[in-house]
């Protein structure tokens, strides 16, 4: 049977991809993933399954069993598809996380992380460089750890992280420091979100990150307030988060007339440097974006 999105039919050679996660409703991979299959005459179908975290282990072991080729996993998964592989990337094992699983031929399963070197393709192709930039990121969670090593990695002069919960900030700073080593000396710095100690950091910020879920749910408050956004004059608010109609958060950023991003370029180049993994090239990154587009032009928001 052929479908939408993929003209060839399915038949006994057909392999499988997925995402998996909890939840995944509202995942844009199968659509960017099917389309680029289907560009790229790749007999293959992409899934999204939802896989509470007790369930994790047993779905990868099954879908290997079944022959997939691979698997991207989602929140609350990254830090298990990383425990679950046997050989771990720089990149995983840094990010202490996996958003990639690949099952080689020799029976073992594989981990990389495409979300930080992701997140830097999308700035590079906005025309953005970190180098020698003071980056300011709100969250410290999954997401915000391989950014902030992206960030580090790419020579930005400071990062600081600002968080709901204060310590969960500190310990990302550790953790980025007993990775970092003397390369993170000097650059880093924990905050909260009170009002006092964002109005100290925000005028010296040339980047702004959302790494929370803050805008994920209707009715969410922005992380930053247009006031807040107006002290960090001249920079560029990101936003990790992928959605068909401007997050909260850069609305802010835009009524205090700051450049914005979204987070779609970040799920783009994640998804197509997956392919890396699984098909030594890189995934074509057009065909995915005009995919992700017409799915969040298509998905009930
Ligand atoms: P996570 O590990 O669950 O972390 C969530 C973060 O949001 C934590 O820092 C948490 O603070 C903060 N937060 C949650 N509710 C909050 C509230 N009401 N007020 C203030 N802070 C709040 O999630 P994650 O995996 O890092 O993902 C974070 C975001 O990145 C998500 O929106 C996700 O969609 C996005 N993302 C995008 C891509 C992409 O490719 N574009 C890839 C990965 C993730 P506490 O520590 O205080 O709880």
């Amino acid at each position: 049977m052929a479908d939408r999105d993929h003209p060839a039919p399915i038949t006994p050679a057909t392999k499988l991809c997925a995402v998996l996660g909890a939840p995944v409703a509202h995942s844009g991979s199968p659509a960017m993933h099917n389309a680029a299959f289907a560009a790229e005459g790749i007999d293959a179908r992409y899934f999204a399954f939802h896989v509470e975290p007790e369930a994790f282990e047993t779905a990868v072991r099954g879908l290997q069993a079944l022959g997939a080729i691979g698997v991207n996993v989602t929140v609350p998964h990254k830090a298990a598809a990383l425990a679950v592989a046997d050989v771990a990337g720089k990149r995983a094992q840094e990010a202490g996380a996996a958003n990639v699983l690949t099952f080689a031929a020799d029976g073992r399963i594989l981990a990389d992380n495409t979300d930080g070197i992701g997140f830097i393709r999308s700035l590079d192709e906005a025309g953005i460089a970190l180098r020698g930039r003071r980056v300011l990121m709100v969250g410290a969670g999954g997401a915000a750890r391989a950014v902030a090593l992206a960030c580090l990695e790419e020579d930005a002069a400071a990062l600081w992280v600002a968080n709901r919960t204060p310590g969960k900030a500190e310990a990302l700073i550790a953790q980025l420091t007993a990775v970092l080593g003397d390369a993170a000396a000097g650059r880093l710095r924990a905050l909260s979100l009170d009002p006092g100690e964002m109005t100290e950091a925000l005028p010296q910020a040339d980047v702004l990150i959302n790494a929370t879920s803050l805008g994920l749910k209707p009715g969410d408050p922005s992380p930053l307030s247009v006031e807040q956004c107006r002290l960090a004059q001249d920079a560029v608010a990101i936003d990790l988060i992928y959605a068909r109609e401007p997050t909260v958060f850069l609305k802010a950023a835009a009524a205090a007339g700051l450049t914005t991003i979204d987070g779609s370029g970040m799920l783009v180049w994640q998804a197509a440097l997956s392919w890396q993994n699984w098909f030594n090239r890189t995934g074509p990154v057009a065909v995915m974006r005009a995919a992700l587009r017409n799915w969040l032009e298509r998905e009930p928001s």
